[in-house]
């Protein structure tokens, strides 16, 4: 299984640590909280906004850019009141990330400073090779190709040995189109089915991270 990987790249919100701790609620809530303080308007409003936002520019700090002309830095720094205490080391998942052979890379929509906080707690500092994160990719999100073929240049990726993680099936065209194996992450698993499936012969879908990557080093049969 995935043999011929040598290059390790994982999303990090909702990838690497499973979704329900809150921390997401914590970042939406606190982008309407901004939106709120903007426009001058309320939930409702700011929820009205954001949505109109993404579907025209593919995330909220994008549109904000474009059409308020808002600094990112200014945007971005509604995660420093982010509480991560929230965040907790998985064992199995330190080691499983430790033992997978190569370079490893986390991609991620957010900031850098949100993978610095959140690294750590998560027990992962020290396991990965780089960070590639909003503002490297110049402010264009996955899932815009764009934003891989920065990622790519700037790490030189074969993505032929690369590996790509994410919780998002949307975020997994590109890298797919790339000639990348993909591994789509989590949700509900139907009751009584296996913790992976093998959609297509370098497609996957896993519904717990950690047991999987553990299944590499010792497949089953
Ligand atoms: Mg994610």
């Amino acid at each position: 299984m995935l043999a011929d990987v040598d290059t390790w790249v994982l999303d990090l919100d909702d990838t690497l640590y499973p979704p329900g701790n809150g921390l997401a609620d914590q970042m939406k809530s606190h982008i309407r909280a901004y939106l709120s303080e903007y426009f001058g308007t309320d939930e409702a409003g700011a929820r009205r906004i954001q949505a109109e936002l993404i579907a025209s520019h593919g995330t909220t700090l994008r549109g904000l850019m474009t059409t308020e002309g808002i600094e990112a830095a200014d945007y971005l720094a509604f995660e420093h009141r982010i509480d991560y205490s929230v965040l907790r080391p998985d064992p199995l998942l330190v080691d499983a990330i430790a033992a997978l052979p190569g370079r490893k890379f986390v991609f991620t929509n957010g900031s850098a400073y949100h993978a610095e906080q959140a690294l750590p707690r998560l027990g992962l500092a020290d396991h990965f090779d780089g960070v590639f994160d909003i503002l490297a990719g110049e402010l264009i999100p996955k899932p815009y190709p764009q934003s891989y073929q920065r990622f790519v240049e700037r790490f030189a990726i074969d993505p032929s040995r690369a590996a790509f993680f994410d919780d998002l099936a949307v975020n997994l065209t590109v890298p797919e189109e790339l000639g990348m194996a993909t591994i789509h992450v989590g949700g509900e698993a139907a009751p009584g089915t296996a913790q992976y499936q093998v959609v297509a012969p370098r497609r996957w879908r896993v519904w717990q991270l950690a047991p999987f990557l553990h299944a590499l080093r010792n497949p089953p049969g």
